[in-house]
């Protein structure tokens, strides 16, 4: 069951409410690249981003910001945030034309000044998403937590003579500082369903405790991500194994998966992995499901393996193609096994399966459709027979 949270627009997207979990991504080429910077979210938005958060960290990434949306909106209507740190405050002041056209101001209250200043700027913020009547997210990341405060609650901590670790207090300044920034941001007129929220931390445990938290003591939707995560194959099971836990209790209603990309890799894979996740949970449908066996010592030939691999990676460039043509392609679900074990089972479970019949493999599988037998291939292009009969499969229901 998802938690209950204020429903806000975004541009033209809908976040909270009992909206669909909503994928974002963020930029990594310098904003002021006009042209690369517009390129990129194109490319994230065809990926699956449905929002897009861009870098605005001077004057010159401010004054590139119209004309970066005006190239995207030729082509894309997704809605593109601004990511402010430090001086968020001035840049939206001098950079009017800017803070016009973005769909959502990103805001860290623990960065825009000390003291007394932090308040003055995060007013002269809200002043502008006020203005524009802009929606805003309040992130506090544990990078940049309001330190003063931290040091406050340790120091009562200390005096109190509480047993209470340090990585617990720091949890709880993490929320107190979210919520009571978005008290104060209403207190100052904005509107309930204007303000989203996020506290991001780069530990898992740690993550899901500050959001379980956080969930019980406000409405406002709220955006996951586990910062930081790292690269590769752990920063994509650090960011899962958090996000699943979170999404799975009902919390979130955007995700980011911040993982560092390769130097040959797309940024897009960050989206790819977050859909995975939404796939995986049955929280959204994007493409076909492919159940499909690990193989194991009854499939000693690579026939199996080949052929799995080719199915997935054409369902995967046929979709755009597909989503088109027949409606509910992305509910698809197809099983690819290696021996006659598991393999009748599955195949019979989805909507059109197909088995090897194991040792050696070779080139012979045996198909199933809604659960019957549909006949046997044999002989050369399996993987491509296959395909026909999904693809004949799609048009017969769509
Ligand atoms: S279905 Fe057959 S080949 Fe695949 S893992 Fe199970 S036993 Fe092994």
């Amino acid at each position: 069951m998802r938690k209950k949270t204020h429903k806000i627009l975004v541009g033209n997207i809908q976040i909270g409410g009992g909206n669909p979990v909503i994928i974002q991504s963020m930029t990594n080429t310098d904003t002021a690249d006009i042209n690369a910077t517009a390129e990129q979210i194109l490319e994230l938005s065809e990926a699956g981003s449905e929002i897009v958060r861009i870098t605005v960290d001077c004057p010159e990434s401010a004054t590139a910001v119209p004309k970066i949306i005006d190239i995207v909106r030729r082509k894309s209507s997704v809605p593109i945030v601004g990511d402010f740190h430090f001086n968020g405050h001035v840049l939206l002041e001098k950079f009017p034309e800017m803070a016009q056209v973005l769909d959502k101001y990103r805001i860290n209250p623990g960065n825009v000044g000390r003291g007394k200043g932090r308040d003055e700027n995060f007013e002269r913020i809200l002043t502008i998403a006020k203005k524009y009547s802009k929606p805003i997210r309040i992130g506090v990341n544990g990078g940049s937590l309001n330190q003063e405060l931290l040091d406050l609650k340790m120091d009562e901590n200390q005096k109190a003579g509480s047993l209470r670790s340090d990585g617990e207090i720091f949890e709880e300044v993490m929320v107190e500082s979210v919520v009571s920034s978005a008290n104060f941001a209403v207190k100052f007129g904005i509107q309930e369903d204007k303000i989203i929220l996020s506290a991001k931390v780069s530990e898992p445990r740690s993550l899901i405790r500050i959001h379980q938290e956080l969930s019980q003591k406000t409405e406002f939707p709220i955006h996951l991500g586990l910062t930081e995560a790292g690269g590769g194959i752990p920063g994509i099971v650090s960011s899962t194994a958090a996000l699943s836990v979170l999404l799975h209790e009902g919390i979130g209603d955007t995700i980011r998966v911040s993982i560092t990309p390769g130097i040959s890799e797309s940024r897009t894979k960050e989206v790819e992995v977050a859909r995975e996740i939404l796939q995986s949970l049955e929280l959204r449908s994007f493409t076909p499901k492919i159940t499909s066996c690990p193989g194991c010592g009854r499939t000693t030939g690579n026939d199996f393996q080949k052929f799995s691999e080719t199915i997935a990676s054409e369902i995967k460039l046929q979709m755009p193609f597909w989503k088109k043509k027949y409606s509910g392609a992305e509910n698809l679900k197809i099983a690819v096994m290696g021996c006659i074990v598991n393999g009748p089972g599955e195949a019979r479970n989805a909507d059109i399966g197909i088995f090897f019949p194991g040792k050696g493999e070779g080139e012979l599988a045996t198909v199933f459709v809604d659960g019957k037998q549909a006949g046997v291939l044999s002989g050369k292009n399996l993987p491509e027979r296959f395909l026909r009969m999904v693809e004949e499969y799609l048009m017969n229901n769509k």
